[in-house]
């Protein structure tokens, strides 16, 4: 039977979901407050630069693979990807760096001569992960959180020890270099918590890193926006854009219709893949499922400070992607996660989108974006925005060894503000709610509405968690769970 659907938010999630919910017969409309859609992947064109506005490490391409292919499609029927080599580069200090291959082979042999003896350290640690990877990717962040029963598997059960251990304590028996710790912690920062508050399990990051790699579509993460919103229209999906959800009404206990743009819109289902807090705040009090205790009471992934920047030069001494990790790496997580504040020393990463994709930048000029993770909730000012610009170009101009800063030609900042108005992201998190072993699967909120019946949820604050992979993930996940009720009535 075809039943309406009403979305909100356009992200991967929800765009996922609307595309297996169009497949199984259903009328889809996906409605989005900004005026173009992808959410926090969009993408932004300005003065002849383009920036993918969020994400921009293209992990897991098996994930993206089998997406498309339960639609009888491949990404290539859409997108081409470029593996990306070098992988990316790590700074520690003024033309001191540890370059990141994109195969594992090379990553062992830098491991080795960094350390010795860590290369075969390396090899088992990926062994591990790898397997870790196929449990986890393959199989359990396809279950949809709704029992604890789900993580128990004979797989699971052999590797209990490595849901009570962190990452962090992991890598710290194994290795002792200190560059080699950090770039082994670095993968678990995509799911929002400190790597000590991260279980050891989740070393499957690490295999994404290291044994997946790490590629770039053609033209950017908006190939991939572009390629589902492709899909989702052949499926009959209708987007709307410049529509924002100003209520959900419900009646005796059932969701009945949304208000956009003060217009009632009934229908069969409302799926929500706008950030799970906000959604709530949608509804009348008494059918919120969670409390603003509760929300509080959650790690979130970090806000950010970002800058898109274009050069009227191309940059010296970069790769694709560059982390710098020049300062120290521990007190910078302490100032997003345990005291909360302006971190005195930045820990930034920077991407040259430009120097894989010509059409990013106008010839001879570099279009580039810089991260400053921030803690959510912090304050939030234009001053405080330039004090770190100038910090962070600072320290790029010294370790890089060149001067930019006359060369910038366009300049624009997003922070933890612009989360808020733009996204109505809870307390202005950029990636979500952190997937620590508390906030993991079926701990997390729940993707069906524990009060409101024919109400639902997607996205990063609930399974299986924070990143484009898990989002497409958590779109075939709810589109399943609205499907068995529609099964069962
Ligand atoms: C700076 C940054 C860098 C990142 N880097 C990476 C990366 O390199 N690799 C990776 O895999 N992941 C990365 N991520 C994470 C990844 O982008 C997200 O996890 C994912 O895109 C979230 O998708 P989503 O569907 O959950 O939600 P969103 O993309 O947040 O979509 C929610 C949508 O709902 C809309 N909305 C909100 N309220 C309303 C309303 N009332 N009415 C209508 N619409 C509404 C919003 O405008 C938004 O479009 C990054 C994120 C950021 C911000």
């Amino acid at each position: 039977m075809k039943n309406k659907i009403t979305i909100i938010g356009s992200g991967f999630s929800a765009i996922a979901a609307a595309c297996y919910l169009a497949k199984s017969g259903h009328e889809v409309t996906v409605f989005e407050k900004n005026s173009s859609i992808g959410g926090r992947a969009r993408q932004m064109k300005k003065e002849g630069f383009t920036f993918d506005m969020g994400p921009s490490w293209y992990w897991m391409p098996d994930v993206f693979e089998r997406f498309f292919a339960d639609f009888g499609k491949k990404t290539t029927d859409y997108y081409e990807l470029i593996k990306l080599s070098p992988a990316y580069r790590v700074y520690y200090g003024i033309a001191d760096f540890i370059t990141i291959a994109d195969n594992l082979e090379e990553i062992i042999t830098t491991f080795e001569n960094i350390e010795k003896g860590s290369g075969t350290l390396l090899k088992n640690f990926m062994a591990d992960a790898k397997s870790n990877y196929d449990i986890a990717i393959k199989d359990l962040v396809y279950r949809p959180g709704v029992s604890p029963l789900e993580l128990i598997t004979p797989q699971t059960a052999m590797k209990v020890g490595q849901f009570l251990s962190n990452i962090s304590k992991d890598v710290r028996k194994k290795f002792n270099n200190e560059r080699l710790i950090q770039i082994l912690e670095f993968p678990v920062l995509f799911l929002g918590a400190k790597p000590s508050d991260t279980p050891s399990f989740y070393s499957f990051m690490n295999y994404a890193d290291f044994g997946l790699g790490t590629w770039h579509p053609k033209t950017g993460m908006f190939d991939v926006v572009r390629a589902m919103e492709s899909l989702a229209t052949e499926l009959g999906v209708k987007f709307e854009t410049s529509a924002t959800i100003e209520k959900i009404i419900v009646e005796n206990k059932v969701a009945k219709a949304i208000v956009v743009n003060g217009q009632t819109i009934h229908s069969d289902v409302i799926l929500s893949g706008a950030d799970y807090h906000h959604t709530e705040t949608l509804l009348d009090q008494e059918h919120r499922a969670y409390s603003e205790k509760y929300w509080d009471s959650r790690v979130f992934a970090p806000s950010s400070l970002l800058f898109y920047v274009g050069f009227n030069k191309k940059i010296e001494n970069i790769s694709h992607h560059a982390l710098f990790f020049d300062v120290d790496f521990y007190q910078h997580a302490k100032d997003i996660y345990d005291e909360p504040q302006w971190p005195k020393e930045p820990l930034f990463y920077a991407n040259f989108p430009s120097l894989t994709d010509k059409t990013a930048a106008p010839e001879g000029m570099e279009s580039a974006f810089f991260l400053v993770p921030l803690a959510p909730g912090i304050n939030d000012t234009e001053a405080l925005r330039e004090e770190y610009f100038d910090k962070i170009m600072d320290r790029f101009e010294s370790l890089t060894q060149q001067s930019v800063r006359n060369n910038i030609i366009f300049k624009e900042s997003f922070c933890k503000n612009d989360f808020v108005s733009e996204y109505n992201s809870y307390k202005g998190n950029a990636y979500g709610m952190a997937n620590t072993l508390l906030q993991t699967a079926f701990l997390r909120p729940k993707l069906k509405s524990k009060k409101v019946n024919n109400l639902y949820f997607t996205g990063q604050l609930t399974v299986p968690g924070p990143g484009v992979p898990p989002a497409l993930i958590s779109g075939k996940l709810v589109s399943e769970l609205i499907n068995k009720q529609f099964s069962e009535q």
